[in-house]
């Protein structure tokens, strides 16, 4: 019988070896071959070693038989994809226009090189006497060099890891047999534990009996996990309404049903608070991935899904890709939070990959949020997706009140601080009764500059044109895109003059001016100064929710997920800021960040009061944020979106061209530009640009940019690219890189 040729995608992302390549399979490995494992085969003229993926069979090839090699060998015996995964991978391949690899790469674990759960370990061997004499002659020998350089750094180091030994000094594994056979050093084997959760003791919780409420939304959606057709809910819930006590005991049902569960939550909500309720729920049958697991850990959750050993992963963004073989449920916990959207190649949405799952799977999409992002409403609006609704808070309190403060009045009453006046007294009174305050300080786009009072000269970052950001901790201005650094200037760089001032305020600042006016009040800060170890953050917020600290300060960090009962008083210090972006979305981002902040207040059995300064009080967002009203900031903000012709009622391509060359990139922006213009005879896309963008410079590479508007998704990325490959062909140089993006959620 004719054996088959293995289909393989090898791992090199690049348009020109994006294809299938045929490999015969060897008479030894045939048995082992199956779909989705690693292989190693040679490839290319000089037959180098790739590694490669097995993504189908196929008994006729329309190359000569002699011309197919053969794979040399299986490096993941276990399938790494199977195919509803591969379909996917096929999908967003079209959807994101990359090659299938950086697909499969965000579907295949990161850690999988690195599945070995016994650490080897080398050390100098104890009975050697004269063993520096040793390693110094051995390093004087040509022959005997690699052995003599082992020995020198683990007598400078001590016992470390082979791995370790064999990358730093790139040597092959014969050395330390060598040494070993000589008994000059011993080998021995440790039990690494790479449980990210094995230092944790929770107690089991029940369900909570739903309110009638929660109890709509639960037959909903069951209905939907029944009929198994891959329907998509949106949940709109206010802050505080049990939307997570609904995921609980969907997820139940889910398992009791035999399958599993993925829920998606923003990286800075994931918070212990978070996991303990899910841990409290189904103990050990949850895994939690984030981005400060090693790739180890994360390879090691990858394996507990796939082989069924847990049903329920609880991660960021790329835990969408979860490898349950019977999917039952994707929750996204607020779905409005821009994080869901990758900000590398493929450029997916979390949302939109559940939804293709759904679509292979049949499995249920519930997305949810106190403030769903306007395009969700929309689809709901539209019946494309169904729509569930929370309006009431499951504590006896309603949403705190929330009263607007209009700081230019402060101003001219004289009061120059960052605190209102009112806002000082309310926070003295919390004090006095022991209730906790959390500030938050809204920083989105906008920081601590340094400027000249006398000629306005803001302090830029040479390479990226951003403003610096002032750092009192180390007196220095630091940029926050390339993270160069430069020391606080005495005199302005323009005119000489020493009026130097700050201006913004930072957490720092906040914390400083606070503590002079509570000298007694113990305060919390919270931000990504405070936040770099490894635990950080639980430690902060432990410390804040067993009240070890009366004022947390914090940016969007502190803004969402937590549940913190002793929290009656929420102060924002500067609501209006990140209505300054240069992004049609930053009233949305506006009102979602008051909201959210303010739904920290009157958590528990205390009422909670919201305030909220600004100098721009009767903006839209700001009034309907301080009325808690989403429904009403929705209807007023859709009507701008189809005034301005903005998602959703139309399609953003988003076109950046980089380069070192200014003048170069400026050209080829306006060649680009004219290729569109010539291509769109029908006038079915509408052009904005070239434009330098928002950030025009980053590490020294210019950024223009082009965006093309289309009510017709397909018609635009077909033009698009077309547009892009018909100007590479003509400008044939590899100095401009392009980046598309399609409805991007910031233009930047
Ligand atoms: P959300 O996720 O919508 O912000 P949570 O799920 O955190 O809301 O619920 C807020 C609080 O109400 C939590 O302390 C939770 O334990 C509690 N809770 C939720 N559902 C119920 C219920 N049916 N009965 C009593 N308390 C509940
Ligand atoms: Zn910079
Ligand atoms: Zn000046």
């Amino acid at each position: 019988m004719d054996l088959p040729y293995a289909e393989v995608i090898i791992d090199i992302s690049h348009s020109e070896v994006d294809r299938i390549f045929h490999y015969k399979i060897p008479e030894k490995l045939l048995s082992h071959i199956q779909l989705g494992i690693g292989v190693l085969v040679p490839f290319g003229a000089g037959n180098k070693r790739i590694n490669g993926y097995i993504t189908g069979f196929s008994h006729e090839v329309c190359i000569p038989e002699h011309k197919i090699k053969e794979i040399w060998d299986i490096n993941h015996p276990v399938p790494l994809f199977d195919i509803p995964m591969l379909q996917l991978a096929h999908w967003m391949k079209e959807q994101y226009h990359c090659t299938l690899i950086d697909c499969l790469h965000c579907i295949i674990p990161s850690g999988i090189k690195t599945t070995c759960k016994k650490l080897q370990i080398a050390s100098v061997h104890p009975d050697v006497e004269h063993i520096d004499d040793l390693c110094r002659e051995y390093k004087n020998s040509k022959k005997l060099l690699s052995q003599g350089k082992i020995l020198e750094l683990l007598l400078e180091n001590g016992p470390m890891p082979i791995k370790e030994l064999k990358s730093v000094l790139q040597i092959s594994s014969s050395s330390f047999q060598t040494l070993q056979k000589k008994n000059l050093i011993i080998v021995h084997e440790m039990e690494i534990s790479r449980e990210p959760l094995s230092h944790k003791r929770i107690a089991s919780t029940t369900p909570f009996i739903p309110t009638e409420e929660q109890e709509k939304v639960l037959s909903h959606v069951e209905k939907l996990l029944h009929i198994g057709q891959g329907e998509t809910v949106l949940l709109h819930g206010v802050t505080g309404s049990g939307k997570t006590e609904v995921y609980l005991q969907l997820i139940q049902m889910v398992l009791d049903r035999g399958n599993q569960a993925i829920v998606l939550v923003p990286e800075i909500s994931l918070t212990p608070q978070m996991v303990n309720r899910f841990l409290g729920r189904f103990g050990n049958r949850v895994a939690i991935t984030h981005s400060r697991l090693s790739q180890g850990e994360r390879y090691d959750q990858w394996q507990k899904a796939k082989s069924g050993y847990v049903d329920i992963m609880i991660g960021p963004r790329s835990a969408v890709f979860a490898p349950f073989s019977s999917l039952g449920l994707i929750i996204l916990d607020e779905e409005h939070e821009i994080t869901y959207k990758s900000e590398i190649t493929p450029k997916y949405h979390a949302k939109e990959i559940a939804q293709k799952r759904a679509s292979l799977t049949g499995c249920t999409v519930l997305i949810a949020s106190a403030t769903p992002c306007i395009e969700s409403y929309f689809d709901a609006q539209q019946q494309k997706i169904h729509l569930a609704t929370i309006k009431k808070r499951t504590s006896i309190h309603a949403l705190p009140s929330v009263q607007i403060i209009d700081m230019r009045e402060e101003l001219t009453q004289g009061n120059r601080t960052i605190f209102s006046l009112q806002l000082q007294h309310e926070i003295k009174a919390n004090l006095e009764i022991g209730e906790q305050t959390i500030l938050f300080l809204n920083r989105r786009g906008h920081s601590t500059f340094v400027s000249c009072r006398k000629c306005g000269y803001v302090m830029k970052c040479k390479n990226c044109s951003i403003t610096y950001t002032y750092h009192a901790s180390s007196q220095s201005l630091k940029c926050h895109y390339c993270g160069s650094k430069t020391p606080n200037p005495k005199i302005c760089p323009a005119c000489g003059s020493s009026y130097i001032k700050y201006f913004g305020t930072g957490t720092q600042k906040v914390e400083e001016e606070l503590s002079k006016l509570f000298p007694h009040g113990r305060i919390l800060r919270m931000d990504n100064d405070t936040t770099t170890g490894k635990h950080s953050h639980e430690i902060l917020l432990d410390q804040f929710s067993n009240r070890q600290a009366d004022i947390l300060i914090g940016t969007q960090m502190i803004a969402k997920g937590h549940d913190f009962p002793g929290v009656t008083l929420v102060g924002v210090l500067a609501a209006d800021l990140s209505l300054h972006l240069e992004d049609f979305r930053s009233a949305e981002r506006t009102f979602q960040l008051i909201t959210q902040v303010a739904g920290r207040a009157g958590r528990g059995a205390l009422a909670g009061r919201v305030l909220l300064q600004t100098y721009d009080p009767m903006h839209y967002s700001i009034q309907f944020a301080s009325r808690q009203d989403y429904v009403g900031f929705y209807k007023q903000e859709i009507k701008i979106r189809e005034q301005l012709d903005y998602p959703p009622y139309t399609n953003l391509f988003s076109i950046l061209l980089i380069g070192e060359d200014e003048r170069k990139v400026i050209t080829g922006a306006y060649q680009l530009h004219e290729i569109m213009r010539y291509y769109n005879k029908k006038q079915q896309c509408i052009l904005l640009g070239p434009v330098p963008s928002v950030i025009s410079k980053v590490k020294n590479q210019y950024r223009f940019r082009i965006i093309v508007k289309c009510k017709d998704i397909l018609l635009l990325k077909k033009y698009g690219y077309y547009c892009i490959e018909k100007w590479k062909n003509i400008y044939k140089s590899s100095d401009i890189s392009v980046q598309t993006d399609i409805n991007p959620m910031m233009i930047m």
